[in-house]
């Protein structure tokens, strides 16, 4: 609104004349800004207001969306794909050596006498495909052992049955209905089920049945066995797993049953105390790759008498640059072995691989290898490198402790726990460059509620059960979106919800941004605006093709811009130039 000015003497001669025609009556300022305020909700709500400029990444991916390919484009992306695959780093088949040079190959699996109750066995195909059909069970292979939705009918003895039911565990998870009748029958198996959903078990306990079924057929010797072999992708892990077997053997042990031993075979501990087990005959053995070669090459340990092996996040120990070693482990067996491979991520190529060292195996699969936990609300936040550190802190208040802090390198951990210490909060940390002690206190005090948080590298975020995390906090965003899902699968576990919040800004790739979107989109979570800008430039071959990458699992990329593939390659190339130094694997630990 326009007000008139007028000179001095006019207003003089008005007020005495007391008339003007053009005269509109003074609004006082306070009046005039309530009139303007009036304006601005029709303003929002019918004429779009003026955007500010779209973010680089935004007008990246819609340049590229209007660009649509034609049919030559698209098959000859597809073409392209096929050759990477075919060029991927040679993945020799998982066989010894020795089975190798002398042409054994196993025809039939290794069946055990375990069998079902009768009704299951009838149990007509319609029916076990109807339970599979419910518990959202997908399952491949041939001769299926029948799904069973109850520990008792699995025939586990007594003190195991008492042991589950003090844990909370009264029914079998999706994995166990159809995994546990599948190795406690001698299948070998491939085990594919998002974390924390009860895959350990499944491994755990038909190895505890098999070991008390050898003992009880032949006691062991000093220095024979083991039976069993469980191997992990780290130390935490396994020791983790060797716990879990413990459980179960003490109860067995307290109700008179056989004393079954078990080894927990793992870098960064004094090899005598390990030794000193295997003396006393050895039934079940967890390990990692590397002190169990050392084990095995001295000869301070056989694998004569082992036959059954689990290759716990098999995919890991691939991608962790574990292949050989592994296959010099396999050259130490001399009989067949029952072998099962677990992972919630498990790339098309490596199941390929794997398979080699099976034989007619199952494959077990519960939800979309690489899919995220669905018990877990993933919450998506832009925030600014210099900001994050505050903002972590407004974050811990979300929900109460436990909370997982993780982020992609150990200064990083560092400098978090400094802060978080410095804060008042109850922090501990753990990274590759700690020693044993150190990440086992850590660890422990997390595990037990004596600390409400902790800051660690991804070196934490593969299979490790802690108990009722709140919330998992990504300080950033990893690179490989297989590392975000393991990530939030420590919380929202056993059937309770969980938060997971990540931090994201310009850091990170569009790659890994059009992966975390359409994970999110996949898990029905909302997806920021930041990231709903995004266009999957997949799309167009996805029709001819199968979705995303058939490398690592991620659904905004092709596998010719996998972020996986290409830090494999150059560690690939880190680790020849480190040829010499007799390292094992291509990682340093995180
Ligand atoms: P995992 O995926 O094997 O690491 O298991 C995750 C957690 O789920 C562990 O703490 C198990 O004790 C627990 N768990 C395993 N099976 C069941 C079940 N059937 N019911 C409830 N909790 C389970």
């Amino acid at each position: 609104m326009q007000f008139k000015s007028y000179p001095l003497s006019y207003n003089r001669s008005l007020r005495q004349s007391g008339r003007d025609d053009n005269y509109v009556d003074y609004v006082p300022v306070a009046k005039r800004r309530a009139m303007v305020a009036l304006t601005i909700p029709k303003c929002v709500g019918k004429s779009k207001p003026k955007l500010t400029k779209p973010s680089l990444l935004a007008t990246v991916s819609s340049l590229r969306k209007k660009q649509p390919l034609n049919i030559k484009q698209k098959e000859q992306i597809i073409l392209q794909e096929k050759e990477i695959i075919e060029h991927l780093p040679d993945r020799k088949t998982l066989m010894s050596v020795w089975e190798l040079a002398k042409g054994i190959v196993y025809t039939e699996p290794l069946l055990t006498g375990w069998k079902p109750p009768l009704r299951f066995r009838r149990m007509p195909k319609k029916a076990c495909d109807a339970i599979r059909k419910q518990w959202h069970i997908l399952v491949d292979g041939d001769y299926l052992p029948p799904p069973n939705k109850n520990f008792k009918d699995m025939r586990f003895p007594g003190p195991i049955l008492q042991k589950l039911k003090s844990k909370g565990i009264v029914q079998p998870t999706p994995i166990q209905v159809q995994g546990l009748p599948v190795v406690l029958s001698g299948r070998d198996m491939i085990g594919i089920a998002s974390t924390g959903s009860g895959k350990t078990l499944v491994f755990v306990l038909p190895l505890v049945m098999t070991a008390l079924q050898e003992e009880v057929m032949m006691p062991i010797a000093s220095g024979e066995g083991p039976f069993g072999l469980i191997i992990c992708p780290s130390r935490d892990l396994a020791r983790q797993t060797y716990e879990v077997v413990e459980q179960f053997l003490e109860p067995m042990r307290e109700a008179g049953y056989p004393k079954l031993r078990t080894l927990l075979c793992i870098g960064g501990v004094d090899m005598k105390s390990q030794l000193d087990v295997v003396k006393e005959g050895v039934h079940i053995v967890v390990a990692t790759p590397g002190r169990l070669k050392d084990m095995l090459a001295k000869k301070k340990m056989k694998l004569d008498a082992c036959r059954y092996l689990t290759l716990d996040e098999a995919d890991r120990l691939v991608d962790m640059g574990f292949e050989d070693d592994i296959r010099e482990i396999f050259d130490h067996f001399k009989t067949q072995r029952q072998t099962l491979l677990f992972s919630a991520t498990m790339p098309v190529k490596i199941q390929n691989f794997a398979r080699s060292a099976l034989v007619k195996p199952v494959t077990v699969n519960v939800g979309r290898a690489g899919a995220a936990n669905l018990d877990v609300i993933q919450e998506v936040e832009y925030v600014k490198q210099e900001a994050k550190m505050v903002y972590l802190l407004e974050c811990l208040q979300k929900t109460a402790p436990p909370v997982l802090v993780f982020c992609e390198n150990k200064a990083d951990v560092g400098d978090i726990q400094e802060y978080l210490l410095l804060k008042g909060v109850d922090a501990v940390a753990v990274h590759g460059g700690m020693d044993q002690e150190e990440r086992e206190y850590a660890i422990t005090a997390f595990k037990s509620g004596k600390k409400d948080v902790l800051v660690a590298t991804d070196v934490i975020s593969k299979g490790l059960d802690f108990p009722d995390v709140q919330h998992v906090i990504n300080y950033d965003m990893p690179a490989e979106i297989e590392n975000y899902v393991h990530r939030i699968g420590r919380t929202g576990r056993r059937g309770k919800t969980g938060i997971a919040t990540t931090f994201i800004n310009k850091s990170q790739s569009e790659t890994t941004l059009l992966d975390l979107k359409l994970l999110l989109e996949e898990a029905k979570q909302r997806v920021p605006p930041v990231l709903s800008e995004l266009k999957d430039p997949t799309e167009d071959v996805e029709a001819s093709g199968a979705k995303g990458c058939v490398y690592c699992g991620g659904l905004g990329h092709r596998i010719g811009d996998c972020p996986k593939l290409e830090n494999q390659r150059s560690m690939q190339i880190a680790s020849l130039r480190s040829y010499y130094s007799g390292s094992s694997g291509y990682l340093g630990e995180i």
